[in-house]
């Protein structure tokens, strides 16, 4: 069997981590390495590895992931003066933890 993310051991509660949001189907924490002032991972229960293996049954969970981002976003208050959100996908992406999750970063004006 596969081994666990970190973020399936967070949920498992065999590493401490805040959970700042959770339901059904997602839950949220803060980065442990912020690039910006607010940077939290939004997280998908299942297991997901990479985009690529999104399938057409996923379609709702990555809506949902969109809309707790969103609203994390009105929480934190950079709603309105912006943030951006981003999934890196595989090596040349920048991906570090193959379980997807949605970064949602702002709190100061973003250089691309
Ligand atoms: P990525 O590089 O897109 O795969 O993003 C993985 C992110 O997970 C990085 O920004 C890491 O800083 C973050 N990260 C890794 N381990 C932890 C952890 N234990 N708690 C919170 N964030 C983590």
């Amino acid at each position: 069997m596969e081994e666990k993310s970190i973020f399936e051991m967070i949920l498992d509660k065999e590493l401490e981590s805040e959970i700042i949001y959770e339901d059904e189907d997602i839950f949220s924490i803060k980065d442990i390495n912020p690039i910006a002032p607010v940077h939290l991972l939004i997280i998908p229960k299942k297991r997901i590895n990479t985009i690529n293996d999104v399938s057409d049954e996923d379609t709702l969970l990555i809506g949902k992931m969109v809309q707790v981002a969103k609203n994390l976003a009105k929480k934190y208050e950079i709603d309105e003066s912006g943030y951006r959100l981003i999934f890196n996908t595989n090596d040349d992406g920048g991906q570090s933890v193959y379980h997807i999750h949605l970064h949602l970063i702002g709190g100061e004006k973003l250089k691309w």
